[in-house]
This record gives C-alpha cells, structure tokens and sequence, in this order.
C-alpha cells in the first residue's frame, strides 16, 4: 500500500474512532493513538524515507494535511463532548420550581421577657426610665439601706442565699432604688426589672424568678400620685375594666404601705380556685418610701416624698396568659413556649 492510501486509511478509520469516543477522557486516549509521538502517524511518516525526491514534498503536504484535519476533528469532538456532559447534567439536576420552600421556624420570646417588655413599655410612656444593678449584691443595698438592719424580724421573710458574711444574692431588685438614689439627686422616675433569688423551692416558688422594682421621688408626692400611677399601669395592662383595690400592708422600706390586688382575671370576681374563692389576686406591693430609707442615702425627708412598688414577673405573667404552673416557666418546653407569639 502506497504511503497516501496508508494515510488516507489511517484517517478514516481516526475519524470513525473520534466519533465513538464517549467521553473526554476516551477523546484523549484515540487523539494520542493516532496523533501522538508514537502514534500512527509518525509510525507512517517513517516510511518517507524510501520517497524519491519528487514523491516526498507530496506526500509530506498530504500528511500535514491530515494531521490538521484530524486535530480540527478532535478539537470539534471535545466540545460536543463537553457540551453533551452539560447538558445531561443540567437534566439530571433539574429544580421543581413550584415546589413550597422550606421555611426557617421562628423563635419566640419567653413569656416573662414579653411582660418585662410591655411593663417597660407602659412605665416609659409613664416618663420613666430603666435602671440595673447587680445580682451579687452588698448586704447594705439589700437590707441596712432598705431599713432591714441585722436582726431584724423582716430578714426571715426572706430565706437569703449568702455568698459571704456581707455579700448576697439579691433577694428582691429593690437594692436598685438605693444604688439609683445614691448615685442621681430628685426628681427621679426609675423602673428596674430583673433576677432574684431566694432560698424558696415548691409548687409556687421558685429559688430564682423576676421581680421589677419601681419608685418616685420628687417635692411633693402623696400616697394618690402611687395611686394613680399604679392604676394607670394596671388599666394599661390587665384593661379597662379590670377591678383595683389597695390594701393596707407591711414592708420594713415604706410607710404608709398597701399591697395592690385586681379582680381575678379566670372567674371576674365571682371566685374560682385560683383566687381561693375571694375573687382577687394579690398582685404588687407598694408604700411611700419610709424617711429611713431617705436617710441612708441623705435625702432631705422635709423636702422630698416618695413611693416604691415590686412586683413579680412570673405571677403577672400566669395571670395575664392563663399559665396555672410556675415551673412550666423554666422547664424550657417548646411546644410551652411556642405559644407565645409576639
Ligand atoms: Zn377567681
């Protein structure tokens, strides 16, 4: 066979092989078989040597000719292969459109903190401000300054976790009203919520819960300003047509005092479990801070009156969503909690 038919055969049959190669990889292997240093073309070149001189830029052109041929087919080949792979992949991953999305949950905020929120939110529009202060606190901030000196019959009303001889956990925010006398001078309009402890664990205590402690101060403040702010608060909270009434009560830190109570929010005054049959519920405590209280903290009691109220978080909030169980609070049970869309 003459070295133009071997070229002509070798090109055909490289042209049937380029077709068949399935993948890039297969493309590769043929283009090196018949292209290649080694391959079947240089094979065939070799034979140039037995060319007369007239034969040999003939067949010389006729095999660069095929050469480039067969590189222009290789190259069309892989981008038919490449552009089939695309394709092929983009049916196999192909995306439903209509099908829903998945959607994210949304937390939702526990029912203590959604309280505390509305409480700032009705004492702000009150004109007044949030304070804090520390859980870790001094005996002097949460007794001697609040007229509970050491012995007093009124620290047993309270079961203390003690840290030291002279360091507490707070058992009440009230320690906050001192530290916010002592560090600002009158007029002063301060709410602060937070933890407590005490050393208290049954059905309806718990060793840590939330009180907010709020107080006045400023020339002139009586016993109806207490009043007023408290029902103001409790109308805005519990509604308008809730009932109110004060009644006279003790705390070693005001005087006079009263503790607020409002018709049971289950049975509307007709009595029911819940309120042991009275049809109230006892619901803050408050008074006009006692002159002693003034007095640690320097305060001209001549000049300036005031009152003070606490309440706990935890019990308004059973009472305003219904919860019959305090613990449910902290058990942290989701499907508890996700009742409590804001
Ligand atoms: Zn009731």
């Amino acid at each position: 066979m003459s070295l133009n038919d071997q070229l002509e055969s070798m090109q055909t049959q490289a042209r049937q092989a380029f077709d068949a190669a399935g993948d890039e990889a297969q493309l590769q292997a043929i283009r090196v078989q018949y292209l290649g240093k080694k391959g079947a073309l240089t094979a065939i070149m070799k034979g140039m040597g037995s060319l007369t001189a007239e034969e040999r830029p003939v067949v010389g052109a006729l095999a660069n000719q095929v050469k480039d041929a067969l590189e222009d087919l290789c190259e069309q080949r892989l981008l038919e292969l490449r552009q089939q792979a695309l394709t092929q992949r983009l049916q196999r991953e192909k995306i439903d459109v209509s099908l829903p999305g998945r959607r994210h949950r949304c937390g939702t905020k526990h029912p203590v903190t959604l309280v505390t929120e509305q409480l700032v939110e009705i004492f702000s529009s009150l004109g007044f401000a949030v304070a804090q202060g520390p859980e870790v606190e001094k005996d002097f901030y949460n007794f001697e300054a609040l007229n509970i000196p050491k012995d007093h019959p009124a620290r047993d009303m309270q079961d203390t976790f003690y840290i030291t001889a002279d360091e507490v956990l707070r058992t009440h925010t009230s320690p906050v009203q001192i530290r916010s006398m002592l560090a600002q001078r009158p007029p002063l309009r301060i709410i602060a919520p937070g933890t407590v402890y005490r050393r208290d664990s049954d059905l309806t205590h718990s060793p840590m819960f939330h009180q907010i402690e709020g107080f006045l101060v400023d020339e002139g403040i009586t016993f109806a300003d207490l009043k007023g702010v408290l029902t103001a608060f409790i109308t805005a909270f519990f509604g308008d047509q809730v009932g109110v009434r004060f009644r006279p009560s003790f705390f070693p830190f005001t005087e006079p005092s009263a503790e607020v109570d409002v018709a049971c929010v289950i049975c509307r005054g007709s009595g029911c479990r819940v309120c042991k049959q009275s049809g109230w519920l006892e619901i803050l405590g408050s008074g006009m801070i006692d002159p002693a209280v003034f007095a640690a903290v320097d305060y001209d009691a001549s000049r300036y009156s005031g009152f003070a109220f606490g309440m706990g978080l935890e019990r308004l909030a059973m009472l305003k969503y219904g919860v019959n169980d305090l613990r449910l609070f902290y058990e942290n049970d989701i499907r508890f909690l996700r009742q409590f869309v804001c």
